[in-house]
């Protein structure tokens, strides 16, 4: 018996009471234990509590004392630190059990020590890393929330008071999911809770979410949570951290919206637009269209030039405001860059997009006010629609090249796609060699259109339009050259060609008497002047010597000059119409109403006559807007003491209108088209009298 006790991992002991109380038996285990025999203990009964750490003395002397009063036959434990015989330190639990003498009152323990020194490191270190948690938690700044498997708060810090706004005595113990997830969420919650008691598995564990959630105040709000379960079944317990994303997902929306924004107008940017127009085309429904809207503003570069670029900005936002106010919410406006603006319109049709192209035309017309001047502005228009087996690219370039085509045609206008246009494009590149020779060969001819007076029908002036005679493709409109002409300066020689020409026709007709009178006076001659010439410094003398060599009154000369040009170098401008004046020729502004140019240089400039655009007379009776418009256009050109005259006119019913509205001179196709030089005789032989009456 004895063997089997010495060889136990315990020491076992009897003792007596009491700090001097002698050990009657100690198991020589002891030794290994705390380094002092067994005979060493026996042998001084005071080792006990000298070897025993001072921090633990007082406690254990306590506990002892106690143990007296105890009933005999209680078990009991306590643990404490011992100081080995080589110094160490060691954590002994000593459990006994009281044993009384015959009498029944307690005379000694029978217990045993055992080595616990391992045990108690391990509690330690795990206490002290329970603290450092403990403090990473609450100074976090990701909310830490622990939740029992009831679904009741266990643990919430002080980050996570800070984001849901209950502090951590309101929400300890109670229900979580009242309190911080939305009233939508709170069934899926639920169902994920009970999914996890029964299986022990959840999907969202271990990853990393975002969703929604609910503050004190009410307000919901995206946060990024990762949530773990700590144990399983009866002792599970869930914890989760959760960060506040309000800021971080504000500053996305925002940077999604400027990566796919026009920053300057907010209307989409061309990548947004081409991801729209690429989902557009994937949805797309048989026999239901998609057509692209390009809109290019014409002589936007004026604006810039003559106003500065803040007002060239504050013309493209209020361009975009008004394509936007005539949108549908569902139609996508897009600002490409530049003066350049896309739209798409999705389920549509031909003549719904030519409508929407005439909107947006016509949303430009009225004018707007920049830095307190007026200004006008127009626009072309291209559009082109799906056909099968058309690409976005195909459909974007084929609206591009429209909106050139209708650039070239003479601004202002629409053109829809037709494949032909690509030959044009080429075309363009040839005619410009072309143009070169023609112009050292004179392959040109000038047709003659007449200027009417209002009142009575009859001829004041003829205006000279130049026409190309090409070898093999017959007469050609300038609008398919003139651009060309005047982007490499050919325009300078060809100009010069027309002022001589048409002064020497005008000399010739004088010279035969067949040009009828009006008011006695002759009609005049009217001839274009581009942009290029007006910057030429041999343009004045040009002019004279025309005059000079066909012998005629320069006031039977009329420039006109569009309004675009006038306003490219206001000053320059100035001085050299100024010079033409001074020879004694008549100035004329060509298209008013469609350039940019601020209603106060008609003041400045010296001007005689201003030529509506045929924009204006061609929505006479369509439009309630325009005749207010052309109203006052009327009125302050004679305010100014100009004349006005109203060009394209078509139909008996605008000559009417335009005779109430106050205009006084008027052209167009109604009265007579250009006419070649030898069908000018006949045609103005007779009076429009019969023209003027609807
Ligand atoms: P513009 O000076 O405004 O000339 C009037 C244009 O309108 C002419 O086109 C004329 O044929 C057209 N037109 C006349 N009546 C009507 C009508 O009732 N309805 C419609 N829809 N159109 C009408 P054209 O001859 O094709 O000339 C186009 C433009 O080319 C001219 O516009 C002018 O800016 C330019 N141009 C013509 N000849 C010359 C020239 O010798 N030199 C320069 N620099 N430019 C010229
Ligand atoms: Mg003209
Ligand atoms: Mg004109």
């Amino acid at each position: 018996f004895r063997a089997l006790v010495e060889r136990l991992p315990a020491a076992l002991y009897i003792a007596g009471f009491g700090p001097e109380a002698t050990w009657n038996y100690v198991s020589p285990r002891i030794e290994a234990l705390l380094g002092f025999s067994a005979g060493d203990w026996m042998a001084d009964a005071s080792l006990w509590m000298r070897q025993m750490h001072p921090d633990d003395r007082d406690r254990v002397q306590r506990e002892e004392d106690e143990d007296w009063s105890r009933e005999p036959g209680v078990v009991s434990a306590s643990e404490y630190r011992m100081v080995a015989r080589d110094g160490r330190v060691v954590w002994i639990r000593d459990e006994a059990v009281i044993i009384a003498d015959e009498h029944g009152v307690p005379s000694f323990f029978r217990g045993y020590i055992i080595d616990i020194t391992a045990q108690k490191n391990a509690e330690q270190a795990l206490r002290q890393s329970e603290e450092q948690t403990r403090r990473i938690i609450d100074t976090a700044s990701y909310a830490y929330i622990a939740m029992g498997r009831d679904g009741s708060v266990i643990d919430w810090n002080q980050a996570a008071e800070q984001t849901f706004g209950w502090t951590r005595e309101e929400i300890l113990g109670k229900p979580l999911a009242d309190r911080i997830i939305p009233t939508d969420q709170r069934d899926p919650h639920r169902q994920g809770l009970s999914q996890f008691m029964k299986t022990g598995e959840g999907p969202v564990l271990g990853t990393r979410l975002e969703v929604n959630a609910l503050h004190r105040d009410g307000r919901e709000f995206p946060v990024e949570l990762t949530i773990w379960a700590v144990g399983t079944g009866d002792s599970a317990s869930f914890s989760a951290l959760v960060h506040d994303i309000t800021l971080r997902k504000e500053l996305e929306r925002q940077l999604q919206h400027q990566a796919f924004h026009d920053s300057l107008t907010g209307l989409a940017n061309r990548a947004l637009f081409a991801d729209r127009l690429a989902h557009a085309m994937a949805r797309q429904r048989a026999r239901r269209s998609l057509a692209v809207v390009f809109l290019d503003l014409d002589d936007f570069k004026t604006v810039n030039d003559s106003l500065g670029h803040a007002a060239g900005d504050q013309l493209l936002t209020a361009v975009a405001e008004r394509l936007r106010g005539v949108m549908r919410p569902e139609d996508t406006v897009a600002r490409f860059g530049g003066d350049e603006f896309a739209i798409l319109l999705e389920e549509t049709t031909r003549e719904a997009a030519r409508r929407v192209a005439e909107r947006v035309l016509a949303a430009l017309r009225s004018p707007f006010d920049l830095q307190g001047k007026q200004v006008f502005a127009r626009g072309s228009a291209g559009v082109a629609i799906t056909q099968s087996g058309s690409s976005a690219d195909d459909l974007l370039r084929h609206a591009d090249l429209a909106m050139y085509t209708a650039k070239a045609r003479g601004k202002g206008r629409i053109e829809f796609f037709e494949p032909r246009m690509h030959l044009a494009v080429i075309r363009r590149q040839e005619l410009r060699t072309e143009l070169e020779h023609a112009i050292s060969r004179q392959d040109f001819v000038l047709h003659y259109q007449p200027f009417v007076d209002l009142r009575n029908g009859r001829l004041t002036g003829l205006e000279a339009l130049v026409r190309w005679r090409h070898p093999e493709r017959g007469l050609i409109e300038p609008a398919e050259f003139i651009p060309a002409a005047e982007e490499t300066g050919l325009i300078v020689p060809l100009g010069a060609w027309v002022a001589g020409e048409a002064t020497r026709q005008l000399a010739e007709w004088d010279a035969a008497g067949v040009l009828p009178r009006t008011n006695g006076q002759r009609p005049l001659i009217s001839v274009n002047v581009s942009t290029r010439q007006l910057a030429d410094p041999g343009l004045v003398p040009m002019i004279s010597q025309a005059l000079k060599d066909a012998s005629l009154e320069p006031n039977r000369l009329l420039l006109e000059i569009t309004e675009s040009t006038l306003m490219a170098d206001v000053a320059d401008t100035e001085e050299t119409l100024v010079l033409l004046r001074g020879i004694g020729v008549q100035l004329a502004m060509d298209d008013f109403g469609t350039g940019y140019s601020s209603l106060s240089y008609l003041e400045r400039l010296p001007v005689d006559l201003l030529k509506i655009d045929r924009s204006f007379t061609a929505s006479l009776g369509d439009d309630r807007e325009i005749p207010v418009l052309l109203r006052s256009i009327i009125k302050l050109g004679q305010t100014l003491g100009l004349q006005v005259l109203a060009e394209g006119i078509e139909r008996a019913d605008q000559v009417v209108r335009l005779r109430e509205l106050g205009c006084r001179l008027g052209q167009g196709y109604h009265f007579s088209p250009p006419l070649p030089a030898d069908a000018v005789p006949e045609a103005v032989a007779h009076h429009w009298e019969s023209a003027l009456t609807a």
